[in-house]
C-alpha cells in the first residue's frame, strides 16, 4: 500500500499520483505540464502497460493531457471518471492531439528545409481515440469495487463540469485505509456548477493548493452589472465586443450571463443583439454541459432546466463551426458579441477577430480570464499600443477591459472549509498542485488549523499508507531554463516607464503580510496615480 508523487509536486500543473495496492497499479490523474515548470518530474517506476487503472478527477489538460501518451506507450487498462468528464475528454484529448500533430507538422516543415532530424508528435489523434475507448464512466456518489480490496467513489467538487474528488478505499493484508484525492477544489457561488461537496472520512488526504496562501476578494463583484455596462458602452459606440475565452468552462459561464442579461432585459436599448460563439471546441463543450446538466448543474441552473429552458441558449445566439461561418462574422455590421478561443489570444480564431476589431476605437476586447505572462492577451491588458497579427502591424484603438471575479479554484478559506468537512482522524495530509513555496505554506496552515500532520512532497516522494511512514520526500531538481528572460531596452521613455512598473510590481509582491492599513494606503496611492494618467479619463 504505497503512494508516490510524480507530477504537480511543488508545481501547479502536470498532476499525477501513483498508487500501488492489492497487486494493482493505479494512476490518479495523468496531466500535461503547462506554462511555468519549475522542477523535473521523476519517471513512473513502471511501464505504461503495467498500469491497471487511471482515476481521473477532471478533464483539464493539466490533469488528463498525458493519458494518450500512456496509450501510445502501451496502457490498456480502464480510465475511471464521471460521465461529464468522459464526454469532455472525448473532445479535449482529440483537440490536444490535434495541437501536438499541428506543432510537429510545423516543426517538420522547418526541419525539412534545414536538414534537421524530424520531430515526432508527443501523441497522435489515434492515441487520443485509443484513450477515449478506455473511458469507463461512473455516476457521482456511486461506490464501485474496482478490484478485490479497492473501491472508489467520485464526489462533485464544483471546479469544472464533471469534476470530482475521489475517495479510494483500500484493504490489504488485514489493513484498511482510506485516501481522498481532492482534485481541483471549486469556488463557491459560481454560475452553473454546484459548490464543492464535502467528504467526511479519510486516513489520508491529497489536496491541491493553487490558492493555498490567497484569499479571493471579500465582496463579490457585480459581474452582471459590469458586463452589461461594457456591452452598452460598446454598442452605443457602434462597435463589437470581442471576448477571448477558454472554450471549456469560461465560455459557458459567459453564455449563462448573457442569457440572464437578455432574460432580465438589462439592455433594453439593444434587446436583440447577436452573440457569436466562434470556436468548434466551445460549441462541443457547450453540448457536453447540456447533456450532463441533470447530473452536474446547481439549483439555479436546474430550476431553468426543469422549466424547459436551456441556461446556455438564448435568442440571437449564433454558433459558427466552419471557418467560412467564422469569416462571415466580419460581414455582419451590427454591433455584436464575439466569443472565441483561445483565452489568452495565443492561437485560434480569436486572433482573426482581434485583427478585425483591435484597430476600431468603437470596439472592445473584453478579457474574462487570467492572462499569463508573455501572451498576447497579457500584452493587450498591459496597454500595448500596437500588436502584430498574421504579419500585420495592428494599432490598438479598441477599448481593453477585463471582467474579474470568477475563479474556478477555491481560495485558502475554501480549501480549509473543504478540509473542515472531514470528521475522522486524519493521519496525514499531502499538499500538491501549488506554486513551490505555497505548497509548504499551505501544509503549515493545515497543521496549524487542524493539528494534522501535513507535508508537501517533491516529485518522487512516497509514503507507505499501511504504516503512515514517509519513505521519501522526493527530489528537488530544478529544471534548466530553456529561454532567456526577456530584456527590455531602456533607451526610450516608454520602455523606462514599463521597467518602472515592473519594479513597482516587485515591491508590491514584497508587501504581502504587511499591515492592512499600510496596504490600503499604498493601494490608494497607486489608484490615484493610475486615475491621473489613464488616457481614458482625459476625454
Ligand atoms: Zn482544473
Amino acid at each position: 500500500m504505497k503512494l508516490s508523487f510524480i507530477g504537480a509536486a511543488h508545481e501547479v500543473t502536470g498532476s499525477c499520483h501513483f498508487l500501488e495496492a492489492c497487486g494493482k497499479n493505479i494512476l490518479v490523474d495523468c496531466g500535461m505540464e503547462q506554462g511555468k515548470d519549475l522542477f523535473e518530474n521523476q519517471e513512473l517506476p513502471i511501464a505504461a502497460g503495467e498500469i491497471d487503472y487511471i482515476l481521473l478527477t477532471h478533464a483539464h489538460i493539466d490533469h488528463s493531457g498525458l493519458i494518450p501518451l500512456m496509450c501510445k506507450q502501451g496502457f490498456k487498462g480502464e480510465i475511471v471518471t464521471t460521465f461529464a468528464t468522459a464526454d469532455l475528454c472525448n473532445i479535449m484529448l482529440r483537440d490536444s492531439a490535434h495541437i501536438q500533430e499541428f506543432e510537429a507538422e510545423w516543426r517538420n516543415r522547418k526541419a525539412k528545409r534545414s536538414g534537421a532530424p524530424l520531430y515526432e508528435p508527443l501523441y497522435t489523434t489515434q492515441d487520443a481515440i485509443d484513450a477515449i475507448n478506455l473511458l469507463a464512466p461512473v455516476d457521482y456518489g456511486q461506490k464501485i469495487v474496482l478490484s478485490e480490496g479497492i473501491s472508489v467513489r467520485f464526489t462533485d467538487i464544483g471546479h469544472l463540469i464533471g469534476s470530482a474528488s475521489i475517495e479510494v478505499w483500500l484493504e490489504e493484508d488485514g489493513v484498511s485505509k482510506k485516501i481522498v484525492f481532492s482534485g481541483d477544489v471549486g469556488n463557491i457561488e459560481q454560475p452553473i456548477l454546484r459548490d464543492p461537496s464535502l467528504t467526511e472520512e479519510a486516513d489520508y488526504i491529497v489536496i491541491e493548493s493553487t490558492y493555498g496562501n490567497r484569499i479571493h476578494s471579500e465582496e463579490r463583484p457585480d459581474y452582471l452589472g459590469e458586463f452589461t455596462r461594457i456591452l452598452r458602452d460598446t454598442f452605443l459606440r457602434g462597435g463589437n465586443v470581442v471576448i477571448p475565452s477558454f472554450a471549456v468552462g469560461r465560455t459557458q459561464e459567459i453564455l449563462y450571463f448573457i442569457r440572464e442579461i437578455k432574460e432580465q432585459n438589462l439592455l433594453p436599448e439593444y434587446p436583440h443583439f447577436d452573440v457569436y460563439v466562434d470556436s468548434p471546441l466551445a460549441i462541443e463543450a457547450t453540448s457536453v454541459f447540456t447533456k450532463n446538466g441533470r447530473a452536474c448543474y446547481d439549483e439555479a441552473a436546474m430550476e431553468l432546466v426543469d422549466k424547459g429552458i436551456n441556461p446556455l441558449i438564448f435568442p440571437g445566439l449564433k454558433l459558427s463551426v466552419s471557418s467560412d461561418d467564422s469569416k462571415m462574422i466580419n460581414f455582419d455590421e451590427n454591433p455584436k458579441v464575439i466569443v472565441s478561443a483561445s483565452g489568452m489570444c495565443e492561437a485560434g480564431r480569436v486572433r482573426h477577430h482581434l485583427k478585425h476589431n483591435l484597430w476600431r476605437p468603437d470596439s472592445t476586447v473584453l478579457f474574462v480570464g487570467y492572462q499569463a505572462e508573455g501572451t498576447l492577451g497579457r500584452k493587450l491588458i498591459e496597454g500595448a499600443p500596437a500588436v502584430k497579427l498574421f504579419g500585420e502591424n495592428i494599432e490598438v484603438a479598441a477599448r481593453i477591459e477585463s471582467l474579474k471575479g470568477i475563479s474556478g479554484h477555491a481560495d485558502m478559506n475554501g480549501l480549509l472549509e473543504w478540509l473542515k468537512g472531514f470528521k475522522s482522524n486524519v493521519s496525514h495530509v499531502f499538499v500538491v498542485h501549488g506554486e513551490d513555496t505555497v505548497t509548504d505554506e499551505f501544509a503549515q496552515t493545515v497543521t496549524d488549523t487542524f493539528g494534522w500532520k501535513a507535508f508537501a512532497p517533491f516529485s518522487g516522494g512516497s509514503v507507505d499508507l499501511a504504516t503512515n511512514q514517509i519513505l521519501s520526500e522526493g527530489v528537488r531538481i530544478v529544471k534548466q531554463k530553456a529561454d532567456k528572460p526577456m530584456k527590455v531596452k531602456a533607451e526610450n521613455a516608454f520602455n523606462r516607464l514599463v521597467l518602472a512598473c515592473k519594479r513597482l510590481m516587485t515591491v508590491v509582491m514584497k508587501c504581502e503580510g504587511m499591515a492592512n492599513k499600510d496596504l490600503a494606503k499604498f493601494e490608494s496611492q497607486i489608484q490615484n496615480l493610475t486615475d491621473k494618467w489613464n488616457p481614458d479619463n482625459w476625454e
